[in-house]
């Protein structure tokens, strides 16, 4: 039994990790995310289709996120010794902030760099590859009731109408009845349906989608009104801006994973448990007795009870209790969704 969105998300993305592509054919390495997206707009599931070589070369990089800053760097870094400033295209910001990423990508290994005189100058170590095939989003709406339809409905049109990801999905509770509900609102048709059976993480399609034009100018909608009588407010995305947005929730799928619940929630609460289904694991509070969310699973959650020290001395003597194996277990999991990563 599933009982919250958060609950629902899981079983989503587990599904999408085992599953994926819905549509078949194809079976490129993916990484699965959760709640990434722009400023403005937040996806439930990422699912990033990834370039096998492309993948693997990420790794270079290292485990940790490139942001926009760093990836100014790297990708323009050239390669052989170049003072920084006429190697980089000009970044649109002052340039002592690229100082400080030259100095962070270097630390991190990602980036030779050496002063000559009062000149910094750079050298590319790797090259940023082509990682990224294609981004797809998807909406979690367990119940989707009439109202929540309607509110969804211009969330959706805002998504295709911008483009950014190759595909948008909304994925719903399945129903016994004859016509999946979700397939009588009023969504937008180039959006797919995907049902999940939330007990066993499996999941069908009910509609498929149309792939939408990330690499064509996107429209932003600002602003659109019920009444026919006032105009939408809106304005254009340009693709080198969409590009780097895609890239920048990339990152942050490759560094983060799905699993990364684990990092806020509280495992060395007594009453913390994972529970296996299939191939993957759900958190579980013995005290509610269900999937707790993210919010409830907390500091200052009041069920909270400290993991007794005894169980540290019950087989795990030298590396934490329990809830530090259950982290453990996560964090092996989602180094296994990097292919390419060592598993050190
Ligand atoms: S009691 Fe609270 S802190 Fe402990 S597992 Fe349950 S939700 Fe998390």
């Amino acid at each position: 039994m599933v009982d919250s969105e958060f609950a629902f998300e899981l079983r989503v993305c587990q599904w999408a990790e085992r599953e994926w592509p819905p549509t078949g054919g194809r079976d490129p390495p993916i990484i699965v995310a959760r709640q990434l997206g722009t400023k403005r707009r937040r996806w439930d599931t990422i699912v990033i289709e990834c370039d096998r070589d492309g993948l693997s070369r990420r790794a270079d990089f290292g485990r940790q996120r490139l942001d926009s800053d760093l990836l100014h760097v790297v990708r323009h870094a050239p390669d052989s010794w170049t003072y920084y400033r006429d190697a980089l295209p000009d970044p649109g910001y002052p340039w002592r902030y690229v100082r400080e990423s030259i100095h962070a990508a270097a630390d991190r290994g990602v980036l030779d760099s050496r002063k000559r005189g009062n000149r910094i100058e750079i050298r590319k170590r790797y090259e940023y590859p082509d990682w990224i095939e294609r981004v797809v989003a998807v909406e979690n709406k367990p119940d989707l009731d009439a109202s929540a339809a309607r509110d969804l409905a211009p969330q959706l049109q805002r998504d295709v109408a911008l483009g950014l990801a190759d595909e948008v999905w909304v994925a719903t509770g399945r129903t016994d009845e004859r016509v999946e509900p979700i397939l009588l609102e009023d969504l937008p048709a180039r959006a797919g349906v995907l049902t999940v059976d939330p007990a066993t993480a499996s999941a069908d399609v009910a509609w498929y989608p149309q792939s939408l034009a990330v690499d064509d100018p996107g429209t932003r909608i600002l602003e659109r009104p019920d009444d026919t009588a006032s105009g939408a407010r809106f304005e254009y995305a340009d693709p080198a801006w969409k590009a780097s947005k895609r890239r920048a929730i990339a990152e942050r799928a490759y560094e983060r994973g799905w699993r990364a619940y684990a990092d806020t929630m509280r495992p060395d609460c007594r009453h913390f448990q994972v529970r296996t289904e299939g191939k993957s694991v759900v958190p579980h509070c013995g005290a509610k007795d269900r999937t707790p969310t993210p919010g409830e699973c907390r500091q200052a959650c009041s069920s909270f009870e400290p993991e007794p020290p005894v169980w540290r001395t019950r087989g795990w003597p030298i590396e934490g209790g329990p809830g530090a194996g259950i982290k453990r277990l996560l964090a092996d999991q989602r180094r296994r969704q990097r292919p390419g990563l060592d598993e050190g």
